[in-house]
């Protein structure tokens, strides 16, 4: 039985394509490495221009992505290889809605790179920008709605540009205008 006690961040180290990558992950732990499942609790990536969550493992269910931490963490796995370049911003609000309904479950878990237990490793990538996400998730505490508005469009797509929103009082016309068109297309 896992009892989460924090978050553990992974990349695939495969190139993200805009086909599901989840299956080939999870048959790939089962055949290649005899697990019973796939080794992490939730994925994201890219299918179809959209990034989409994957469910892995049930969250009570002891996972296989980091030795000597399975039976206490929640393991996600970003699909990508970010040893030479960041993780695009849509997979990173993504990720940081996921780790918001995480946080609805167990309350604020610390994050942690799998690299933190496998110095060895360089997962999640040499160029995951851990900082810039736990800086992302203090803005977006429950005592920021605003933030965590802002994340929820970029997730999905909604807003390209949220540094623009959170630091920014004096909105222009012409960003609001992009917006409104931008919810409006969802909404068809
Ligand atoms: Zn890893």
């Amino acid at each position: 039985m896992n009892k989460p006690n924090k978050i553990i961040i992974h990349h695939s180290l495969t190139k993200d394509s805009k086909t599901v990558s989840w299956e080939a992950i999870k048959r790939y732990h089962i055949n290649n490495q005899g697990y019973r499942d796939i080794g992490y609790h939730w994925g994201i990536e890219l299918v179809k221009n959209e990034y989409k969550v994957f469910k892995g493992r049930e969250e009570w269910e002891v996972g296989a992505h980091t030795r000597g931490a399975n039976t206490n963490s929640i393991g996600i796995c970003l699909v990508g290889n970010f040893d030479n370049s960041e993780p695009p911003k849509e997979q990173l609000y993504k990720l940081i809605v996921l780790i918001k309904d995480i946080y609805s479950r167990y309350g604020e878990l610390p994050i942690y790179t799998h690299n933190h237990f496998a110095s060895y490793k360089s997962c999640p990538g040499r160029k995951f920008p851990f900082n810039w996400l736990l800086d992302q998730i203090k803005k977006s505490n429950p005592n920021n709605d605003f933030a965590s508005a802002i994340n929820k469009l970029v997730s999905n797509k909604i807003v390209n540009s949220p540094d623009y929103w959170l630091n920014n009082e004096n909105y222009k016309s012409e960003y609001v205008r992009e917006l409104i068109k931008n919810i409006a297309n969802k909404l068809n």
